[in-house]
């Protein structure tokens, strides 16, 4: 304990590639030996709180820079470990709290995390030699792995409980070993040995688009100058949305379902419903809906409007940020060329 009084702390772990701050915050506590409330009381005392808040998404400055003294971990690559580094790609701009775009809502309600936001990989946690936590597995754009083909999974397989690796230590005599961040925090099932579910594929093309959008996103996330579709991500996230739509005059899901041949989703068109909010099984359907519509978007809007399942005014509504192509392509079914249709 000494120690964390000294300019540079006995241990320094340095984030590894797409790790998320919390992981690397937690595993510091752990290196040294100490429950992870003990170790953010040591530093911040009580006034700064650590663990009722999003922190992977507040990124809060005083914490950011405890680390980076500490450890000796380059400014970057700390600040990288942060949903942050998404601005300007899933979102335009980063806000403190509300939806914000693409990024799994934590609910945090005293430091607990309500809901499903921390998805996992069970087989990339059962290769990492420390398993961790990724960055991109925060991300209700990802429902798969591509490396290992495979589900992510959003919850704990044995008890069902959402991930908190946090509050492992939590109402537990020891300190848990270096590396054992895959416990579930509830019922301390390996997170590792989950099975690996297979990916549920509706439509080869339209699953190739997303996973493309995946793949982008993992690339991204470890190097903010690759390339990502934003363009294409933002059309697919409204796209959703209007699948998501309490409206009734809106029937855009029954209808890619029916053209896909698949079963509707069964869900409560609640007023607010957001894809940060839901499942990942859900989510993973829904975003093959939208990625099918992507895969022709002229051909296959046209025909939603033909059907009736979709208006003009819908698809450029609360849409500030559509692209010119689809702007394009929505004009199209204005309410003039409507009534001559
Ligand atoms: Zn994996
Ligand atoms: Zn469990």
């Amino acid at each position: 304990m000494q120690g964390l009084t000294e300019t540079l702390w006995p241990i320094r772990y340095k984030p590894f590639d797409d790790e998320l701050l919390s992981c690397w915050l937690v595993r510091l506590a752990h290196g040294h030996g100490l429950k992870v409330q003990t170790f953010c009381n040591l530093l911040f005392g009580n006034r700064l709180q650590v663990w009722n808040r999003d922190i992977d998404r507040l990124a809060p400055a005083w914490l950011l820079r405890e680390l980076i003294a500490r450890t000796g971990t380059p400014r970057a690559r700390a600040e990288g470990t942060t949903l942050r580094v998404f601005e300007g790609v899933l979102y335009p701009q980063f806000k403190e709290s509300g939806n914000l775009l693409w990024v799994l809502a934590a609910q945090v309600y005293h430091r607990q995390r309500m809901g499903n936001a921390q998805q996992f990989c069970a087989r990339c946690l059962a290769e990492d030699e420390i398993p961790y936590f990724r960055k991109t597995w925060r991300v209700a754009l990802k429902t798969v792995c591509l490396r290992h083909q495979c589900m992510l999974w959003d919850r704990c397989p044995k008890c069902e409980v959402g991930v908190a690796f946090h509050r492992m230590d939590m109402g537990r005599p020891y300190v848990p070993e270096n590396g054992a961040l895959a416990a579930c925090f509830r019922c301390g099932f390996n997170l590792a040995t989950a099975p690996a579910q297979p990916i549920q594929i509706l439509e080869q093309p339209a699953f190739d688009l997303l996973a493309d959008s995946v793949s982008s996103l993992d690339a991204v996330s470890v190097d903010p100058s690759a390339s990502f579709p934003s363009d294409r991500v933002v059309v697919l996230r409204h796209l959703v949305r209007l699948m998501l739509s309490a409206r009734r005059t809106v029937e855009l899901r029954g209808f890619v379902a029916d053209r896909l041949g698949v079963e509707d989703l069964a869900i409560g068109q609640g007023k607010r419903l957001a894809i940060e909010s839901l499942p990942t099984a859900t989510r993973h359907v829904l975003l093959q809906f939208g990625a099918w519509v992507l895969v022709n978007p002229e051909a296959r809007l046209r025909q939603a409007w033909k059907s009736r399942a979709i208006r003009y005014n819908h698809l450029l509504r609360e849409f500030d940020a559509a692209p010119a192509w689809y702007t394009g392509i929505a004009e199209q079914f204005s309410e003039w060329r409507d009534r001559l249709a």
